[in-house]
C-alpha cells in the first residue's frame, strides 16, 4: 500500500485528490489518509491542501522495499526485494533466498552488514547509513566457465551509474572494483552455486561507499566515499535504481552474445589501468607490465617484456607500481 501511495504521488505532475488515489488504489479515503501518516512519519515531506489533495514535496534517504519499489524502472532486476536494517552480509542472505526458490532479479538490501566481505575472505566494511550494500540473484542458464564475465558486467553498470548519477568520473579497477581518484569507492563479489556445467544460482554483492566520512586506518590511504569525493548528498535509493538499470542494460548484451565483445570499447575506456604499469599479484608468479585493456572473455591484456600475457580475473589483483592504481 505504502509502495502504491508513493508510486501515485509520483507519477502526479502535481497534486493529486484523495478520490483519485482512492480509485486509482480500490481503497476508502480512510486508508489514505492513514498510509500518507505513516509516510509522513518515515520522514516524507507531503503538502496537503484541501480541495486539492496530496503533493509529494520531499524523500527522505530510505532504501527499504517501499521506496524502490515506487521508483522502479526494471523489468526483472529488483522485482523482488528483500530489505534487512542489519544483516550479517547481503551475500549470505542472498545465499540463503536462492535455496528458497526465489527467482532471478531478487534483491537483497541492508542497512549495515555485521560480517561483509571482499573476496578470499576479506572484510568488507559496512557501517550503518554509510553505503549501499546490496546483492543480485541471478539464474543464468549459461555455463560456469562464463560466469566471472559477470564481475566486469556488474562493475560496468556501477561506474556508470555512479557518473550518470553523481558526475564524477568512476573508473574500473580489474576485475571486481570500482575507484575515484585512485582510491576504492565500490567492491563487488561475485559468488556461484554450480552443478558440472550449469549455474544453480549466481549471487553478485555490491558495496559502494556513499557518505563515510573516515575509513579504519588499513585502508584509509586507498578507500574513498562518494560524499568525500564530492558527490553531493546522494539518495541512496536513486543510486541503487541506476545501479539496477544499467546492470539490466549490460546483462542483457552479455547473454546475446555471451562474450563482452560489446561492451569491450566502452569497458576499456573506464579503465583506470589502462597503458599505465601494473604489478600483477598472481598467487602462483607475480610479474608486471604494462595494462591495455580487456579481450572479449574479460581477461586482462598485459605487456610484458615476454610478450602479451592474458590475465584471468580468479584469484588475481592488480596493483598500480607506485600504489593502489
Ligand atoms: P584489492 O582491492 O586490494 O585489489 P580485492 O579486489 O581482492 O583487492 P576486495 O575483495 O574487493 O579486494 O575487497 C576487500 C578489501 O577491500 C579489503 O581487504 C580492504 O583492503 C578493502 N576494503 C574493505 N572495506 C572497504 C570499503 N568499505 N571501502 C574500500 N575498501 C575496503
Amino acid at each position: 500500500m505504502k509502495s502504491e501511495l508513493l508510486t501515485a504521488l509520483r507519477s502526479a505532475k502535481g497534486f493529486v485528490s484523495g478520490q483519485e488515489l482512492c480509485e486509482a488504489l480500490g481503497v476508502s479515503r480512510t486508508a489514505v489518509w492513514k498510509g500518507m501518516k505513516k509516510l509522513k512519519e518515515e520522514g516524507y515531506k507531503i503538502e496537503s491542501i484541501s480541495n486539492k489533495g496530496y503533493r509529494l514535496m520531499e524523500s527522505p534517504d530510505i532504501i527499504n522495499e517501499d521506496e524502490l519499489k515506487s521508483i522502479r524502472k526494471t523489468v526483472w532486476a529488483g522485482k523482488e526485494i528483500v530489505y534487512f536494517n542489519v544483516t550479517d552480509s547481503t551475500n549470505i542472505q542472498a545465499k540463503r533466498l536462492a535455496e528458497d526458490g526465489m527467482p532471478h532479479g531478487t534483491l537483497v538490501l541492508a542497512g549495515a552488514q555485521k560480517a561483509g566481505r571482499g573476496r578470499r575472505g576479506r572484510h568488507w566494511e559496512s557501517p550503518e547509513q554509510g553505503g549501499i550494500f546490496m546483492t543480485l540473484l541471478l539464474r543464468p542458464s549459461f555455463t560456469p566457465q562464463k560466469a566471472s564475465m559477470l564481475t566486469l558486467v556488474a562493475a560496468m553498470a556501477v561506474a556508470k551509474a555512479i557518473r550518470i548519477e553523481t558526475g564524477l568520473p568512476a573508473e574500473i579497477k580489474w576485475p571486481n572494483d570500482i575507484v575515484l581518484n585512485g582510491k576504492k569507492i565500490c567492491g563487488i563479489l561475485t559468488e556461484l552455486n554450480t552443478e558440472i556445467d550449469t549455474i544453480n544460482y549466481v549471487v553478485a554483492g555490491i558495496g559502494i561507499n556513499v557518505s563515510n566520512q573516515a575509513f579504519g586506518k588499513e585502508i584509509n590511504a586507498t578507500a574513498t566515499s562518494l560524499a568525500l569525493e564530492g558527490g553531493g548528498i546522494l539518495n541512496r535509493a536513486t543510486l541503487i535504481e541506476a545501479v539496477l538499470e544499467q546492470f539490466e542494460y549490460y546483462y542483457e548484451i552479455f547473454c546475446r552474445n555471451l562474450d563482452l565483445s560489446s561492451i569491450l570499447d566502452e569497458y576499456n575506456g573506464f579503465l583506470v589501468n589502462r597503458d599505465r604499469q601494473v604489478r600483477i599479484l598472481d598467487p602462483k608468479e607475480p610479474f608486471t607490465g604494462i595494462a591495455k585493456g580487456i579481450n572479449a572473455k574479460g581477461e586482462l591484456l598485459v605487456e610484458t617484456e615476454n610478450g602479451e600475457k592474458s590475465v584471468s580475473s580468479g584469484e588475481v589483483s592488480v596493483r598500480g607500481i607506485y600504489g593502489y592504481v
